[in-house]
């Protein structure tokens, strides 16, 4: 059985990720400032993501690890 990411801001389409705990909701354009979102967050809105949701986990992944002083290589290969 295929593993599909939980609705949460984090597998949205919507989502733009800023740090490994939280990102904005871009769901309402053209706002100065758009609303801060744990990545955990959901709505009624959530639109599925697809591939960026690993994309994204692979970020996170990099970036805590970098935080605890170790180098590892993600799956996306992107380590920020
Ligand atoms: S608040 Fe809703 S629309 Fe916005 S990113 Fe999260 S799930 Fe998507």
């Amino acid at each position: 059985m295929i593993h599909l990411p939980k609705k949460i801001c984090l597998s949205c389409r919507n989502f733009s990720l800023q740090d490994p705990q939280s990102g904005v909701c871009k769901v309402v354009k053209g706002l100065v400032n758009y609303p801060l979102k744990a990545t955990g967050d959901t709505c009624g809105q959530w639109r599925d993501c697809g591939q960026q949701y690993f994309i994204r986990t692979g970020w996170i992944k990099g970036r805590l690890a970098k935080e605890n002083g170790d180098k590892v290589a993600t799956e996306s290969g992107i380590i920020c």
